[in-house]
């Protein structure tokens, strides 16, 4: 009985989650935006700077001639800064004696959900990416990846990992993927461990952003939804073992806002 309790939750999991961004798809952009303050744009710049970050282990380095995942990545948000960052240290290489590989550099935008890769899409012509043949939009499941073992260099996933049914199965595709030496970064909300902070947080969320999900993009239960799911994913200690179980090692993580958000960080060694 148990297990085809679990079956029906985590189908029903899935099936929320599809109606949530199918539904959130047009209004995303705006009520990140103001349900982050604009800070989600900070934390996403931050994802790619902890990745330049030359004494931390969790160093994505991007370079041209890289391969990268993007999962969740239906907003291109974080695609479009690994290719800005390859772009910079293309032209910097230009400048010197290194050859430019930019060519061969490849970033896959892999999203569940039609909807979200539309916006990313748009996104990109809007941004003059309409030319580079080195995005590439598929559909796909965290879960079940098409892509080959061991041909990435990078996989990072941007407020993704929360909404897969099987988080575990998510890790061990992206560690599948990864080639030796690739790098696992997950930007995610998290867990708030500062009293008063906590307190006014869970305000915050439970009331505040159900009401503006009500009033801006007519969706209260997506919000709703939303606010919840950060609840049951697991904190941040609990989610780098996670992450160490599906194989990566020097796990390590970053909190962002005192654990409102977190980053964490892996190698497939
Ligand atoms: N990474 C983007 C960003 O930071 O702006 C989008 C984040 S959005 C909150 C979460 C995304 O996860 C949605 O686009 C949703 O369609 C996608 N998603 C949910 N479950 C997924 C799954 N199992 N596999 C791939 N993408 C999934």
């Amino acid at each position: 009985l148990s297990s085809g309790y679990k079956q029906v939750r985590e189908e029903e999991k899935s099936r929320l989650v599809g109606n949530v961004f199918s539904s959130v798809a047009s209004s995303y952009d705006l009520m990140n935006d103001l349900m982050s303050v604009g800070l989600h744009r900070l934390w996403k710049d931050r994802l790619l700077l902890l990745a330049l970050t030359v004494s931390l282990v969790s160093k994505l380095n991007p370079f041209p001639g890289m391969k990268h995942l993007d999962v969740a990545g239906g907003t291109g948000d974080v695609a479009f800064r690994v290719l800005e960052r390859v772009k910079s240290v293309g032209h910097r290489a230009m400048q010197g004696t290194l050859t430019d590989s930019e060519e061969d550099t490849h970033i896959y935008v892999c999203d569940i959900n039609p909807n979200m890769l539309n916006v990313g899409k748009k996104r990109a012509t809007e941004r003059g990416y309409n030319d580079e043949h080195c995005l590439s939009w598929i559909q796909g499941d965290a879960e079940a990846l098409s892509f080959e073992d061991g041909s990435m260099d990078g996989y990072t996933i941007a407020f993704g990992i929360r909404n897969v049914t099987h988080i575990e199965k998510a890790l061990s595709e992206a560690y599948r993927v990864l080639k030796r030496g690739g790098r696992f970064l997950c930007l995610e909300l998290s867990h708030v461990d500062v009293p008063v902070f906590k307190q006014i947080y869970d305000v915050y969320s439970f009331s505040v952003v159900p009401t503006m999900g009500e009033l801006i993009a007519g969706d209260r239960q997506s919000y709703q939804y939303l606010v919840e799911s950060i609840r049951r994913f697991p904190n941040q200690e609990k989610f780098a073992q996670m992450i160490q179980e599906a194989g990566f090692e020097r796990v390590e993580y970053e909190n962002l806002v005192g654990g409102v958000v977190a980053i964490h960080s892996g190698l497939k060694l």
